[in-house]
């Protein structure tokens, strides 16, 4: 079936060894993020085979496809209220950053007697989810305070909102809030978690701060960059996932459209450079599937024209295709993310 998603798991499994490993020597552990790849099995396997020690995603749906693996769940989403039941019943740990919301996961834990094992945020800058290190204190006094709540950890998300890039700083706080939480109340914090990909550079320069003991590894499992800078990491793999589509019109056509120009599909007013007649694929996919800006053909003579909700056009001239012909894309996170999620996209997996 086309378009299709292939993923090769080998490569994803390299890419998790080579993470782990440089991780395990600074005495870190990472969890495997699984929600770019909608908590898909096979791929999460491969991540286990390759050394993750958690699953975690920002959707219970995806925790709950994932409940036969034997590692724990973490729900990375700050859960709702509305959900709670659901968070204790398939998550083991879930992050936070509200007490309202940790209160009713307490009231939820005990109805089902369970502990539920929480990591509180903390916002170091980057304005996404954590509390204000000003009200860690009073925050941390009421965590402990709940019978069914286990304070397991604490952490920070940075490179998500504001672009805030990890460093000795933000992070050398965050180590310092888990030795303040050891001396002050005499609690062990099992998990210090410093952020996700784009923590990673840190490593290899020696700079990750004493204390950090957990990363949150999404894009740099499936597409082998640290997330900080975008650098490609040494032997990892960035065509772990590869798209196809079909061609399914293949016709030398004019670069300019003949008529007076309104709307296109979308309501946008389109421009076009007129290049002469080109030669002209027509690809089954479309915007309803993927933004075709953000895929990187093989074929690097190839560039997109334009698309619409269900085709895309391609320059192919001179490359010699034919009507029927399979075409093949790298893909970014966010393609990975929407290729996923769409149910008329075949995943395959080798
Ligand atoms: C998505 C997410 C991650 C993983 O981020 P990557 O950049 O893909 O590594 C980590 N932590 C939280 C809270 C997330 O939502």
């Amino acid at each position: 079936m086309y378009p299709k998603v292939l993923v090769d798991l080998k490569k994803v499994e390299e890419n998790t060894k080579i993470v782990a490993q440089a991780c395990a020597e600074k005495g870190v552990e990472i969890m495997g993020v699984t929600k770019v790849f909608c908590g898909a099995k096979e791929i999460a396997e491969a991540e286990m085979k390759g050394g993750i020690k958690y699953f975690a995603d920002s959707r219970i749906e995806n925790l709950v496809k994932l409940k036969d693996f034997d590692l724990p769940k973490v729900l990375l989403r700050l859960p709702m209220i509305s959900q709670v039941d659901d968070v204790v019943q398939y998550a083991d740990i879930s992050l936070n950053s509200e007490l309202k919301t940790i209160e009713a996961l307490n009231i939820a834990a005990m109805a089902k007697k369970k502990i539920h094992r929480i990591i509180l945020m903390i916002d170091l800058g980057d304005l996404r989810e954590g509390i204000l290190p000003a009200q860690f204190d009073e925050t941390v006094q009421a965590i402990l305070k709940m019978d069914n709540i286990m304070l397991h950890g604490i952490g920070v998300n940075l490179t998500c909102y504001g672009g805030v890039v990890p460093n000795e700083d933000n992070l050398g706080q965050l180590a310092d809030f888990a030795k303040h939480v050891k001396d002050q109340y005499n609690h062990h914090l099992e998990i210090v978690s410093g952020g996700n990909s784009s923590s990673f550079y840190l490593l290899p320069q020696g700079r990750l701060p004493q204390g950090i003991t957990n990363l949150r590894m999404g894009e740099i499992l499936v597409l082998g960059r640290e997330t900080a800078y975008g650098e490609l990491v040494e032997g990892m793999h960035d065509d772990a996932f590869i798209f196809e589509a079909e061609i399914i019109e293949l016709k030398e056509k004019d670069t300019v459209p003949t008529g007076e120009i309104g709307m296109d599909a979308f309501g946008n007013k389109p421009s076009f450079v007129d290049k002469g007649k080109r030669m002209r694929a027509i690809m089954a996919a479309g915007r309803q599937d993927v933004d075709p800006t953000t895929l990187i053909p093989l074929d690097e003579r190839i560039e997109l024209f334009g698309s619409s909700s269900d085709h895309m056009m391609w320059d192919v001239t001179g490359c010699g295709y034919k009507v029927g012909d399979i075409v093949q894309f790298k893909l970014e996170y966010g393609s990975i993310l929407s290729l996923f999620t769409s149910e008329y996209i075949g995943k395959e997996y080798k």
